[in-house]
């Protein structure tokens, strides 16, 4: 075809002719427009692109006259098109080949596409089951419900997120890691498109960074915390402690040791001693509580941190346990060990707030393992609480009923005898004997200092029937030496006063256990009195005659100790089978100038007469309070005038 100028055959690119030349004859023969896109090439041989857009012009007998048209240059536009499809390619082949997952989302996070990759991650086989999947509300892929949510909520806000790291059920409900990166996509004028991210799998680094965590972590052998997990957890502990002065927070650390290990690891070899170790930790951890961490720092040293310690009660409840627990034999393969754990005691509260401002982990380590080297270095196989300066009384006395159990097994108690003198005769009429604990570090110590504790915790049972047994022990040995002696004490035999504490009395097996005392020791029973504190409410209690008669009928006297000061209604002492009255040191005390004083002690001596009851009076001093008694009419004193409470064998002496 030629429009009589020019040859378009000649410059229409080859590749074009025939569609330009057909899409033309076409729309002549139609008679309708045409709109053509082809390459040509110019005067000099250059490639252009033109658009061209063109009708038929027809005579009246329908014969062509011309073609009339509009041609532009496109090749700017024909370009810019080729670049973009091959980068479309491009990104096609990327995204298809690609072994990271790649999506694309709504805002509302509902999947548009995601690629092959992304499916394999997941575990499926088409894009397509994927997409279905992950659109489906009712089918939750993350593990943590609320995470897609976190997930679109920052992109919201950042608009860009890295590493966004989740556990995800794959198709199986395997639960496997997954990071993502995603992005906003925006168009040219800065409006919302759609998210774009990257899936990676990172279930293997997940795995390998736990595994390297376990190692750092733990111990291998009895897959307890190790040092360094414990530290990071006392640090924590420590951090609120400092931080949180509301909360009233407080923790405890226990350092634990094995007394025999050493011992079985040598003689039966590392095996068994490693047996032992796991068999030790897995008893430990029985005994522990839920928030508590049970680590091992090595060896035979293991650690406990107890959170948040509401009452130090339970922590030492929580080692009376483990002491129970190990009681039981380990048994290894053929071997039975039986390994007791001394235990060294930190609590926080022990410090005051201006010290623990100051602690560290190791520092708390320290005191609780230097408490450890006590509890060792006193009796195997029991625990220590550890001493600042101890300001926390609860504490003390926590220490004190420690201690007090230790005294009793390692026979720290002793009795002391104070004589009753006979003021007719000034000679001695028998003792009364006095506790005394020759305590290890603060020496020979008042029953004050720890008779009032005894009693709150039951102690002074133990100590009581102690007591009991010892004084019989002792008034028997005096009653023999003196009948081989006959001459030397005008065979005259001392009585002896025991203090008895109330819940002594009332235990169930008190008449059974003086029975079985006075048959081992052999003493005479018609030589002891049982003196009870008038103090105690027991005077008050229904079932308190029938044991006293059963005390009488072994010929034993009661005494009433304390006398006058216990407030208490007078009538049970014309009801019970009392013999005697003990007036306290306290009316003596400045009965020269305290005239109420005196007369209080003369009011007793009469109330004494009236119901045949003896009076002994205690705490005289001087000559004149011995003078204004004697005036009264007191017949029987004890007192420092005459002597001090004496150790036993200067007790026998002042007899002669
Ligand atoms: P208590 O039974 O009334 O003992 C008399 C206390 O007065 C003794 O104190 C004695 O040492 C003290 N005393 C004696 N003469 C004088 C004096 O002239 N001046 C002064 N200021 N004090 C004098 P101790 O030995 O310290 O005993 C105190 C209390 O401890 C006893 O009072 C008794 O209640 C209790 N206690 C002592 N030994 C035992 C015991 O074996 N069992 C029980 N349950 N309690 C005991
Ligand atoms: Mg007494
Ligand atoms: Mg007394």
């Amino acid at each position: 075809m030629q429009n009589g100028k020019i040859n378009l055959a000649k410059i229409i690119h080859p590749l074009d002719l025939e569609k330009v030349s057909e899409t033309i004859k076409t729309s002549l023969d139609k008679g309708v427009n045409y709109h053509l896109e082809y390459r040509i090439f110019t005067k000099n041989n250059q490639e252009k692109w033109i658009g061209e857009r063109g009708k038929g012009i027809f005579d009246s007998d329908d014969s062509l006259l011309a073609i009339e048209g509009i041609v532009t240059d496109i090749s700017d536009r024909k370009t810019m098109e080729k670049q973009l499809s091959q980068a479309r390619d491009k990104y096609l082949t990327v995204l298809e080949n690609a072994l990271e997952g790649i999506f694309q989302t709504t805002i509302y996070g509902y999947y548009l596409s995601v690629n092959k990759a992304l499916a394999k991650i997941y575990g499926y086989d088409r894009p397509s089951d994927l997409i279905k999947r992950l659109n489906n509300n009712h089918n939750g892929l993350y593990v943590e419900s609320g995470q897609k949510q976190k997930l679109i909520d920052l992109l919201k806000s950042q608009d860009i997120i890295t590493n966004f790291e989740s556990q995800v059920y794959n198709q199986d409900r395997n639960i496997i890691w997954i990071s993502e990166n995603a992005r906003a996509v925006k168009d040219i004028d800065g409006d919302f498109l759609y998210y774009e991210g990257m899936v990676e799998d990172i279930t293997n680094y997940k795995k390998a960074q736990e595994k390297l965590y376990y190692q750092a972590f733990y111990d291998q052998l009895t897959n307890l915390p190790n040092r360094q997990l414990f530290t990071q957890h006392l640090h924590r502990s420590l951090n609120k402690l400092k931080t949180d002065s509301t909360s009233h927070y407080q923790f405890s650390v226990l350092f634990l040791d094995c007394d025999r290990f050493k011992a079985v690891n040598d003689s039966l070899g590392h095996n068994i001693g490693d047996s032992l170790l796991v068999a030790i930790g897995e008893r430990l951890k029985s005994c522990v509580g839920e928030k508590d961490i049970l680590a091992r720092l090595g060896g035979d040293e293991f650690t406990i941190l107890c959170n948040d310690v509401e009452n130090v009660k339970d922590v030492i409840q929580m080692v009376e346990n483990i002491k129970t627990a190990f009681q039981e034999c380990f048994m290894i393969n053929e071997y039975q060990i039986f390994s007791a754990v001394s235990i060294g005691i930190f609590f926080s509260s022990s410090l005051d707030s201006d010290e623990y401002k100051k602690l560290t982990e190791a520092k708390i380590l320290q005191y609780a393992d230097n408490a450890l080297y006590k509890a060792k270095s006193k009796k195997r196989g029991y625990y220590q609480i550890f001493q600042g300066d101890m300001h926390n009384e609860a504490l003390a006395n926590l220490q004190l009923e420690n201690e007090i159990r230790q005294g009793l097994k390692e026979e720290e108690f002793l009795l002391y005898y104070q004589p009753i003198i006979n003021l007719n005769n000034k000679k001695i009429k028998g003792f009364e004997s006095l506790i005394r604990w020759n305590h290890p570090q603060k020496g020979l110590t008042s029953p004050y200092y720890f008779i009032n504790l005894a009693e709150k915790t039951g102690l002074i049972i133990p100590i009581s029937y102690w007591v009991l047994e010892e004084g019989c022990r002792q008034l028997k040995q005096w009653h023999d030496q003196i009948n081989n002696n006959n001459n030397l004490f005008s065979g005259k035999l001392p009585t002896l006063n025991i203090n008895l504490s109330s819940q002594e009395f009332s235990s169930e097996n008190f008449l059974s256990e003086l029975d079985r005392i006075i048959a081992q020791t052999q003493v005479a029973p018609e030589y002891l009195r049982l003196e009870i504190t008038e103090n105690s409410s027991i005077f008050q209690h229904e079932f308190i005659l029938e044991i006293l008669q059963e005390i009488v009928a072994r010929k034993i006297q009661l005494w009433v100790d304390d006398f006058g000061t216990g407030y208490s209604n007078l009538s049970y002492l014309h009801k019970l089978p009392i013999h005697g009255l003990k007036i306290d040191c306290y009316f003596v005390k400045e009965i020269e100038i305290n005239f109420t004083k005196a007369k209080m002690i003369k009011g007793i001596l009469s109330l004494a007469k009236d119901l045949d009851l003896e009076v002994v009076i205690e705490g005289i001093e001087t000559e004149k309070q011995l003078e204004i008694i004697q005036q009264m009419g007191g017949e029987f004193a004890q007192g420092y005038l005459f002597s001090q409470p004496v150790a036993n064998t200067k007790a026998f002496d002042l007899l002669r």
